[in-house]
């Protein structure tokens, strides 16, 4: 399946996509987590990203879609990928689709994560993330590691993001709602977009999830 997941800052994305990218067989592909590998080996394209990164901004589509592409490319993408955090705003979403056509594919769904903006700024403020595998996410008050700082899977440092602060997050709820949350309609325009309530337990979501995408695969 090639699946598109969209979902506010903090709507638990990237804990979803690595559960729900096990579960179907693909590749989890995050544009976020390609960025800040970029940022930590001190690339040219890590330099750029992580000033628009650390303001909350989108980085330009110039650098993104290139990345993006060249991952879609690898040899693991080729029966299928689960897209976390790209496309993020119409022009991306549409150089998708120009992308998949060439290949003569297309996308399967498009996965959207329902949660309140008061519950999004709670879970952002406590998220602690590993330093090893960014998909192994804590939160200080509702799911805290069991030694303060370190992660419970594989022992890795936990850290707060830099653009988890108050400030950046408000700019990436606007910068969310401005240019991320009218793909929606142009994915809903092709019939693509299944909605779920990203609430509750990460386990309850990942259910409500595999059986919104079963449906969609399967349309009555
Ligand atoms: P994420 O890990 O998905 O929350 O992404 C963290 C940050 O990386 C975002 O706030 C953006 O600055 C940048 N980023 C990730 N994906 C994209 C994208 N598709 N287009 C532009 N910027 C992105």
């Amino acid at each position: 399946m090639r699946i598109v997941l969209v979902g506010p800052p903090g709507a638990g994305k990237g804990t979803q996509a690595a559960f729900l990218a096990k579960n179907l067989s693909i590749p989890h592909i995050s544009t976020g987590d390609l960025f800040r590998a970029n940022i930590s080996r001190q690339t040219e394209l890590g330099k750029l990203a992580k000033s628009y990164m650390d303001a909350g901004n989108l980085v330009p589509d110039e650098v993104t879609i290139g990345m993006a592409k060249d991952r879609m490319e690898q040899s693991d993408a080729a029966g299928g990928f689960l897209l976390d955090g790209f496309p993020r705003n119409v022009s991306q979403a549409e150089a998708l689709d120009e992308m998949l056509k060439d290949e003569g594919m297309k996308l399967d769904a498009v996965l959207d994560l329902e949660v309140p903006e008061d519950e999004v700024v709670k879970r952002i403020a406590g998220r602690r993330v590993c330093r090893k595998d960014s998909s192994h996410v804590f939160h200080v008050t509702y799911t805290p590691p069991k030694t303060e700082g370190v992660c419970d899977t594989c022992g890795g440092e936990l850290y707060q993001r830099d653009d988890d602060s108050e400030e950046t997050v408000r700019t990436r709820l606007e910068v969310y709602h401005t240019q991320t949350e009218p793909i929606i309609d142009y994915y809903k325009a092709q019939g693509l977009v299944v909605t779920i309530s990203a609430l509750g337990k990460v386990e309850d979501v990942t259910g409500r999830a595999m059986k919104a995408l079963q449906r969609q695969e399967a349309p009555q």
